[in-house]
Order: C-alpha cells, then sequence, then structure tokens
C-alpha cells in the first residue's frame, strides 16, 4: 500500500493487522473507536496515507484535509453526537511531544457524549 509505514500502529490498524471497530471507512480515510475513550463517544478519523502530524499537512493534503473535515459532523451525528438543541463534540489533534502526541500517524479525536466529561 503506497504510504504504509510497516512500523506505524495506525497503519497496522488500517491495514486490520491490529483489529479496530470501525466507524467509517472510505478509500481515503478510516475511522474507529479510541481503545481508551475519554468520552462517552471517542472516534479516531485518519488519512490512510502515513502522514506523522499535522505539522507534516501542507497544500498536497488540501483536498484530503477538506474531505476529513467534511466528514467530522457527519460521522459525529451518525455516532449520536447531536449538537442540536444541546449536544456536541469536541475535535482535537495533539501535535508534536509537546502537544502530548503518542502515536506518530495523523489523527484527529472526536469526543461527546453526556457530560460531565467535558468539564475540569
Ligand atoms: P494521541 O495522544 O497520539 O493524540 O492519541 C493516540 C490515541 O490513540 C489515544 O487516545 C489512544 O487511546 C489511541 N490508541 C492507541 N493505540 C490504539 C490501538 O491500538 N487501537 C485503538 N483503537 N486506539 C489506540
Ligand atoms: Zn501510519
Amino acid at each position: 500500500v503506497p504510504g504504509h509505514d510497516a512500523n506505524c500502529i495506525f497503519c497496522k490498524i488500517i491495514a486490520k493487522q491490529i483489529p479496530s471497530k470501525v466507524v467509517y471507512e472510505d478509500e481515503q480515510v478510516y475511522a474507529f473507536h479510541d481503545i481508551n475513550p475519554w468520552a462517552p463517544v471517542h472516534f479516531l478519523l485518519i488519512p490512510k496515507v502515513h502522514i506523522p502530524s499535522l505539522a507534516q499537512v501542507g497544500g498536497e493534503h488540501a483536498a484530503l484535509m477538506g474531505h476529513m473535515m467534511a466528514l467530522v459532523p457527519q460521522l459525529a451525528l451518525q455516532e449520536g453526537c447531536n449538537p442540536y438543541p444541546d449536544g456536541g463534540y469536541r475535535l482535537v489533534t495533539n501535535t508534536g511531544a509537546e502537544g502530548g502526541q503518542e502515536v506518530h500517524h495523523l489523527h484527529f479525536h472526536v469526543m461527546g457524549g453526556p457530560r460531565p466529561w467535558l468539564r475540569g
């Protein structure tokens, strides 16, 4: 697979070498439930191409990034996070060591569900 990094845990998840609970999949992206959720709903949206972090994203990725951003509200609704009238969700991308990034394959955390998890 082009853009696959054999040592990357998320590339292994994309390749189904490591099992995961799918939220959504197409030719460009994969979304799956986080194994250690911080919120009642917590899934990760990742590109299939191995991009280490948001710091490596450039203009050549504009279409892919647009596709991913447009998927976030659709998948959040699918997973039960409806901002209307009073639900909602967060979108988080940890970037680099001081950004708290632990897996070095670009991923967007989508987190939501009943509070109080957001407080504090
Ligand atoms: P980071 O700290 O890099 O932004 O977040 C990495 C996220 O990936 C964490 O929330 C962690 O729970 C999740 N994660 C790490 N390994 C696995 C895995 O093997 N399967 C799944 N589903 N999630 C994982
Ligand atoms: Zn990877």
